[in-house]
């Protein structure tokens, strides 16, 4: 009566939305701040200031029907030049307005554009830990999802398990950089190795291998790490950018897909990226937010807090004894799991209501997850039970 994998997909709950709802309805019981909830990247600082502002602003002094009616399908062109500016100012390249493509948030952008490379059984390269919502991305629109083992414990690229999987079916590698769940950077070294590889299969394959840049972390990197702009690094790069995590605007659903005129036949590439947005729904993202990044494109978060869970997180659980992966990006930390099974660490967790994702979802099933864009009060109050679950 309905299509079975789609059916999979919506009654198969997320196992991160599992633990975040059981931690809503533990809270019920033994009390909030007894529920230690380290689940969901949702963000813990509000947006900046001038964002509010200018929003309000917006509502007030402009026309109804013009802040609320149907913008262009690739957006305002207002919202494309305050982006590409901002870009070309940043890194020194030339990004024009007709390169990008706003859409609601990384997550419909990567669809667009798997959508649009994927040739009927295209290849798509994900590296592990890699965003679990990868899979259903690609396979609900036909292409495969790849998925090539970590680089533990550095977290970096795995060479040799990645050159084997490229082939003539490979269209594209997806990079997630300051990355969810590790919140490891991937160095410049790290960057322009993946490039000379890639150059070399597409020369031998025919065709571009396209990287896809899922970057909605762009700017939350500590202790001064660079995160280089892929495309200055890699030509056939898209980006793939969302607000979601930078401004602290997950619910407004804006970011956007950038292809630069260096990449091959942009125009093209371009075109069947609107195409595919046009064939998802997925044209024409909120207006006022639009209207918002229009004016707001140079605004940056204040990281300070995400900053200081990270560092007193690392070093709390590396003096108990964890294993820890030291993030310098993103707000996540990954650690490895005492005993080697982060399902059975997350599930004995629980019981002290202390909820850590298991890694299996992102390819690392030794590893859990645990997110950092929490409160300082939480973190402190939860010490006790990391410190009793490695002892025990
Ligand atoms: N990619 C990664 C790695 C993410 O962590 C997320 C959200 O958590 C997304 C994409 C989707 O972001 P958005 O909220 O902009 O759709």
């Amino acid at each position: 009566m309905v299509n079975e994998s789609m059916l999979k997909l919506g009654t198969n709950r997320s196992c991160i939305r599992e633990l975040f709802e059981y931690g809503l309805r533990q809270a019920a019981i033994v009390g909030k701040e007894n529920v230690f909830d380290y689940s969901l990247g949702n963000p813990s600082i509000p947006a900046p200031p001038e964002v509010n502002e200018t929003l309000v602003d917006i509502v007030r002094n402009t026309d109804s029907l013009a802040v609320h009616g149907y913008t262009p399908a690739p957006g305002l062109p207002a919202a494309r030049e305050a982006i590409a500016a901002e870009l070309s100012e940043r890194y020194g390249v030339r990004i024009r307005g007709a390169n990008i493509f706003l859409t609601c948030g990384a997550a419909p952008a990567l669809i667009a554009v798997i959508r649009a490379l994927n040739m009927g059984g295209s290849e798509i390269v994900a590296i592990a830990p890699f965003f679990p919502e990868y899979r259903p991305f690609a396979e609900s629109n036909g292409a495969k999802l790849v998925v090539v083992p970590a680089d533990v414990p550095s977290f970096q690229i795995n060479w040799p398990e990645l050159e084997a999987r490229l082939n003539e079916r490979t269209q594209a590698v997806i990079v997630n950089t300051p990355n969810n769940p590790s919140g490891v950077i991937y160095t410049r070294e790290t960057l322009e190795r993946l490039a000379a590889l890639l150059e070399k299969k597409s020369a031998e394959v025919g065709h571009p291998i396209f990287l896809i840049a899922d970057e909605p972390y762009r700017e939350l990197a500590y202790d001064g790490a660079e995160v280089p702009f892929i495309p200055t690094v890699y030509p056939n790069t898209i980006v793939c950018y969302s607000y979601s995590k930078s401004l602290s605007l997950p619910g407004e659903r804006i970011g956007y897909i950038c292809v630069p005129d260096w990449v091959e036949d942009s125009a093209t590439v371009f075109a069947a990226i609107a195409g595919a947005a046009r064939a998802s729904g997925h044209v024409c993202a909120p207006a006022l937010q639009q209207r918002v990044v229009a004016l707001c494109a140079h605004s940056r978060p204040n990281v300070r807090a995400y900053d200081e869970n990270r560092a007193l997180l690392y070093e709390q659980l590396s003096a108990f004894g964890y294993d820890c992966v030291k993030p310098n990006g993103a707000f996540y930390m990954f650690v490895k799991a005492p005993g080697g099974d982060s399902q059975a660490f997350s599930d004995r967790a629980k019981e002290k209501n202390l909820l850590i994702v298991p890694g299996g979802d992102f390819g690392v099933p030794e590893y859990f997850r645990i997110c950092t864009c929490v409160s300082k009060d939480m973190i402190l109050r939860s010490l006790p039970a990391f410190k009793a679950l490695i002892e025990e």
